[in-house]
């Protein structure tokens, strides 16, 4: 594992439709460069496990597939924000998800003196995104990422990682509601591809092939913000 210095905080925005890879790449790109990923889907689920009343609010509609309404997602937010880690910089996944979002963001980011530099779209074919989420699972540990087609452990049962022997499933990781999520992601999310355009700071990135190559590019891209 190598970690790069960055010479300024960055905050970098990971866009595309479920199972793009925006989690895979989010989480390599904060292993090379000390960035922080910071998933509203992850804390989301986190308030659910927690039980509190962000939770239990956000509950059904995320099994749903639909959106969660922007005061609850802002405000875990903003509370991740306010942790001293993320003062080297953030890779938002799953964050913003509308045009409403885009902006309060922009205010979040203005009020800290901050902008968003760069946001890099991934671009895929829905089709094959229902087979991927659907069969993905990961560690119950580590966290780490398996497929029931494309990436077994090694050892039937053990993550390759960390050994762990317990797995886990999203609730919404089933066919039915992803075909919800990828309406959601092309009604609501897909329009930010043109906000972004607009500002001068999108870059499309083919994601279909192999996980490596992908992180290359991405890492090319945040080299590039560096010294910018
Ligand atoms: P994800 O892990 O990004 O696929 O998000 C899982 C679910 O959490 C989504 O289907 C939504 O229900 C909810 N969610 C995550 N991020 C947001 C967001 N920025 N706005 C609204 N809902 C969100």
């Amino acid at each position: 594992m190598t970690t790069e210095t960055m010479t300024r905080p960055v905050t970098l925005i990971l866009l595309g439709p479920p199972g793009a890879g925006k989690g895979t790449q989010a989480r390599m790109l904060e292993e090379k460069f000390g960035l922080v990923q910071l998933s509203t889907g992850d804390l989301l689920r986190g308030a659910v496990a927690s039980g509190s009343p962000a939770g239990l609010a956000a509950k059904a509609v995320m099994e749903a597939g639909e959106l969660v309404s922007d005061e609850i997602v802002l405000a875990v937010l903003q509370e991740r924000l306010d942790q001293p880690d993320v003062a080297k910089g953030v890779i938002l996944d799953g964050f913003p998800r509308t045009e409403g979002q885009a902006e309060a963001l922009d205010g979040v980011m203005a009020a800290r003196g901050a902008a968003v530099d760069q946001a890099i779209s991934l671009e895929v074919n829905d089709e094959a995104m229902v087979t991927r989420v659907s069969g993905r699972y990961t560690c119950a540990n580590c966290g780490e990422g398996y497929h029931d087609e494309f990436k077994r452990p090694e050892t039937d049962g053990v993550c390759n990682k960390c050994q762990g022997t317990e797995f886990s499933r999203r609730a919404d990781d089933n066919a039915e509601t992803v075909r919800t999520r990828l309406s959601a992601y092309h009604e609501q999310t897909a329009p930010l591809i043109s906000y972004y355009a607009k500002r001068g700071v999108l870059a499309k990135v083919p994601a279909m092939g192999e996980i490596d190559e992908i992180a290359t590019k991405l890492g090319d891209i945040v080299s590039g913000l560096q010294g910018g």
